[in-house]
């Protein structure tokens, strides 16, 4: 059976990490924007240079540019089965835009995984990953751009998903173990089969 997927959340919410478990779980592949964009940066490549200054600063890169690398991407064979996308769609543009491309191959999402983490738990994260990892958009003042942008540009996605029945909301605090069963076991009972 096919999964489509989005899972949302806001930054450092652990949504990265879930996506690949969920992914893995259905079988389909998990597609990061913000990873594919990562990648084009350290390799250099054209789409590098284009969006590099853009997510130092925090800010989205645009609309055209971000929904042609994920139409590119879906049509790819191995999201025939399904895909999960995490970090897209971005604002309600971006949700129009994939709303096309599916509409395009008779397709449409079958769930969407909102997962929930009060502001305070997402700064104390991104701020500890800053240290590990050390992105040059984990700075303190980049990372509350950055939330603040997803609470005025993100979080009306949810409210269209929301219409549309498709959201299944998951407390996301807790071990890694227990949000990914919680998250599973909400998708199997909207009748979602996982693949293993
Ligand atoms: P993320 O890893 O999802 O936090 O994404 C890192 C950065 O990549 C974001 O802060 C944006 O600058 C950019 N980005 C990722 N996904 C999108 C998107 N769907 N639309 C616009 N910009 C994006």
């Amino acid at each position: 059976m096919t999964a489509r997927l989005l899972i949302v959340g806001p930054q450092g919410s652990g949504k990265g990490t879930q996506g690949v478990r969920i992914a893995e779980a259905f079988g389909v592949p998990a597609v990061s924007t913000g990873d594919v964009f990562r990648a084009n940066i350290s390799e250099g490549t054209e789409l590098g240079q284009q969006v590099q200054a853009i997510i130092a600063a925090g800010n989205l890169v645009p609309d055209e540019l971000t929904s042609a690398v994920v139409r590119d991407r879906l049509a790819q064979d191995d999201a025939a089965p399904g895909f999960l996308l995490d970090g897209y769609p971005r604002n309600l543009g971006q949700v129009g835009d994939l709303d096309a491309f599916l509409e395009e191959r008779g397709e449409s999402l079958d769930a969407v995984i909102e997962l929930d983490v009060p502001r305070e738990e997402s700064i104390s994260r991104l701020t500890k990953r800053a240290e590990e990892q050390g992105r040059t958009d984990d700075t303190a003042e980049v990372i509350a751009h950055r939330l603040s942008i997803y609470e005025n540009e993100t979080a009306p996605i949810l409210d269209v998903y929301r219409e549309r029945g498709l959201v299944v909301a998951i407390d996301g605090i807790g071990s890694l173990d227990v949000i990914t069963e919680r998250i599973l076991t909400a998708l199997i009972a909207r009748g979602l089969t996982p693949a293993s």
